[in-house]
């Protein structure tokens, strides 16, 4: 069974096998949660995200933690709110799936994600709680690989709205 969990607080500080970034297209580091976790890793984070060029938006490519805690950063790229027309909602989607497809593969059980484009990229906060909830649901059922998925919000009205949506799929 995976366990769920809200918390609210810095990304970095979780104890994970795998922190989620939400990054760029080009995965040179930015601000945000981005910034945070090349803060945290240490410089040889961007090192090795330049070798990977880029990564295309809904899709996922996974570096080493560096000084993190977490041995791997899985790097994802949202979408950026342009109304809803162009395929926002699906691409977001796409990131839970790619991020956890990735983890799957790679033996990782334990993994962080932040709210992936509901800060620059100005993703409406309910509806990407429902993505993000709806799809880690849907992808980590009962015979799932995965013992825990953490969903960490930075404030606490995210986190609300994670904890109300959580307990309407539970
Ligand atoms: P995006 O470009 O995908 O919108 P942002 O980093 O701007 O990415 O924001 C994504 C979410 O991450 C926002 O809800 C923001 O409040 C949150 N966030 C920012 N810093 C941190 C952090 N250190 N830990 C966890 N979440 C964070």
């Amino acid at each position: 069974m995976t366990k769920f969990d809200i918390v609210c607080g810095d990304i970095t500080e979780i104890r994970v096998t795998a922190l989620v970034n939400a990054a760029n297209e080009g995965l040179r580091g930015g601000s945000g949660v981005d910034g945070a976790i090349h803060q945290a890793a240490g410089p040889e984070l961007l090192r090795e995200c330049e070798q990977l060029g880029g990564c295309p938006t809904g899709q996922a490519r996974m570096t080493s933690g560096y000084r993190l805690f977490a041995d791997y950063v899985i790097h994802t790229v949202g979408p950026v709110w342009r109304g809803g027309g162009e395929g926002e909602a699906a691409l977001l989607g796409s990131c839970y799936a790619n991020v956890l497809s990735l983890a799957a593969k790679s033996g990782i059980r334990a993994l962080a994600f932040p709210a992936i484009s509901t800060g620059v990229y100005g993703f409406p906060k309910d509806r990407a709680t429902r993505i993000a909830i709806g799809m880690c649901r849907l992808l980590a059922a009962p015979d799932s690989p995965f013992d825990s998925l953490v969903f960490c919000l930075y404030d606490e009205e995210s986190a609300s709205l994670y904890k109300d949506c959580l307990a309407e799929v539970l």
